[in-house]
C-alpha cells in the first residue's frame, strides 16, 4: 500500500511538471550572454545602397530585438562592453572582455557567450580569447560586412546563428569560434581574406570546423592547437601586455626599423617576412643585434598560407629568432605578447609557437 502511494506521488509530481511546461510554453532554454563591442554589425549609414557608414552605432538591445525568433533559441542578456570599429580594438578591451567571460562562464547560470565584433580584427580578439578563456563552454564571435542599414544586411542572421552555436550542447570543447556566413571557424585558423565581401572569413589551411544554417549546428572536426582549458596562459592579475610590434618586410626595406622599434620599447618584434619568413641582409643583422640584447623576434610571413621553416634559408638558432609556424603576423604578435609575461628560453618560445 505504502509502495503504491510512493509511486503515485512521484507520478503526480512528474505530471504537474509536464503540465506546467505545456501551460507556460517554456522548456529550459540555455542562458547566453551577448557581449557587444561594436563593428559594422552595429554600424549605420545614411543610404541602404551606399557604401559609407560608421561602425558601432546601434546598441545591443536594439540589435537583439531586430532578430526574429532569436529568443526562442536561448534566454539572452546583452552587455555593451565597447562600441567601436574593430580597428580601434585594444589590449585593454581584450583584457576586460576576457575577464568578464571568465567570470560569467564560471557561473552555472551561464551556458555560453556570443561576442559581436567588427571584422577587421575579429580573428585577433578570437585568438587572444582562445588562449586565456578558462572554460570549455562555447564562446562565439560574430559580426557582419554590411551595416545594419544596408540592403541585405547579413548581421541579423549572423547573430541568430552565433546564438544557436553558443546555445548548442554540441559546441562544448571547440575553443573560441567565429560564426559568420553560415560557417563556423576556429580562432586558431580563421583569417579575414577579403576586404568587403560577406564570405571574408575563411580557414584556408585547416578548413572550417563546422556549419550553422538557420540555427542548425553541425561540427566536422576539432580545431588545431591548444586552447582554453588546455592553455598555459593566464591573465589573472594582468593589467597590460608587453609591447610587441610587427615589421612588414619588402624589397629594400629599411633595417633601422628594427632599432626604432626597440628604442620605442618593444620587448618583442614579429617580422611579417617575405616568403618563408625572410628579410634582407641588413634587417637580419639588426634582428641578430636585437635578439642578443634580449628582444624576442618571431619570424612570420606576409604570404597568406604555409608555415615558416625553423631551418630554411634562415636558420633560427643562428639569429636567436623563433618561427611563427603557421600563425599569421597579427596572431603571432598576440601569442608573443602573452608568452613574454614570463621569462622564457628561445627553445621554450619555439615550443609555444608549435603547440598553439
Ligand atoms: N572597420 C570595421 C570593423 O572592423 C569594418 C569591418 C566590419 O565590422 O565588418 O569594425
Amino acid at each position: 500500500m505504502k509502495k503504491i502511494s510512493f509511486y503515485a506521488s512521484n507520478f503526480l509530481v512528474v505530471m504537474l511538471l509536464v503540465a506546467s511546461t505545456i501551460v507556460t510554453g517554456q522548456t529550459k532554454l540555455p542562458n547566453i550572454v551577448i557581449l557587444a563591442t561594436g563593428g559594422t554589425i552595429a554600424g549605420a549609414g545614411a543610404s541602404a545602397t551606399g557604401s559609407a557608414y560608421t561602425s558601432g552605432q546601434v546598441k545591443i538591445d536594439a540589435m537583439i530585438d531586430a532578430v526574429p525568433n532569436i529568443r526562442q533559441l536561448a534566454n539572452l542578456k546583452g552587455e555593451q562592453v565597447a562600441n567601436v570599429g574593430s580597428q580601434d580594438m585594444s589590449v585593454k578591451v581584450w583584457l576586460d572582455v576576457a575577464n568578464r567571460i571568465n567570470t560569467l562562464l564560471a557561473s552555472k547560470d551561464v551556458d555560453g557567450i556570443v561576442i559581436t565584433h567588427g571584422t577587421d580584427t575579429q580573428e585577433e580578439t578570437a585568438y587572444f580569447l582562445n588562449l586565456v578563456v578558462k572554460s570549455d563552454k562555447p564562446v562565439v564571435l560574430t559580426g557582419s560586412m554590411r551595416p545594419s542599414t544596408a540592403l541585405s544586411a547579413e548581421g541579423p542572421l549572423n547573430l541568430y546563428n552565433a546564438v544557436a552555436v553558443a546555445a548548442s550542447p554540441k559546441s562544448k570543447g571547440y575553443g573560441v569560434m567565429v560564426a559568420m556566413n553560415d560557417e563556423i571557424h576556429s580562432a586558431h585558423s580563421v583569417k579575414k581574406m577579403m576586404t568587403t565581401p560577406v564570405q571574408t572569413f575563411q580557414s584556408p589551411e585547416e578548413g572550417m570546423i563546422g556549419s550553422v544554417v538557420f540555427g542548425e549546428v553541425d561540427f566536422f572536426h576539432k580545431p588545431h592547437g591548444l586552447h582554453t582549458t588546455s592553455s598555459e596562459f593566464s591573465i589573472d592579475g594582468v593589467k597590460s601586455l608587453p609591447r610587441v610590434d610587427i615589421l612588414y618586410a619588402c624589397a629594400d626595406s629599411s633595417p633601422d626599423l628594427v632599432d626604432l622599434m626597440v628604442k620605442a620599447g618593444a620587448k618583442g618584434i614579429v617580422i611579417a617576412g617575405v616568403g618563408d619568413g625572410n628579410m634582407n641582409a641588413g634587417t637580419l643583422e639588426a634582428v641578430k643585434k636585437a635578439t642578443k640584447a634580449g628582444v624576442a623576434v618571431v619570424r612570420a610571413s606576409r604570404v597568406p598560407l604555409g608555415a615558416v621553416l625553423i631551418k630554411g634559408e634562415i636558420v633560427d638558432a643562428d639569429y636567436g629568432t623563433v618561427s611563427a609556424d603557421e600563425l599569421n603576423p597579427q596572431k603571432a604578435r598576440i601569442l608573443l605578447m602573452l608568452s613574454l609575461l614570463k621569462d622564457r628560453s628561445r627553445e621554450d618560445l619555439q615550443r609555444v609557437f608549435i603547440e598553439y
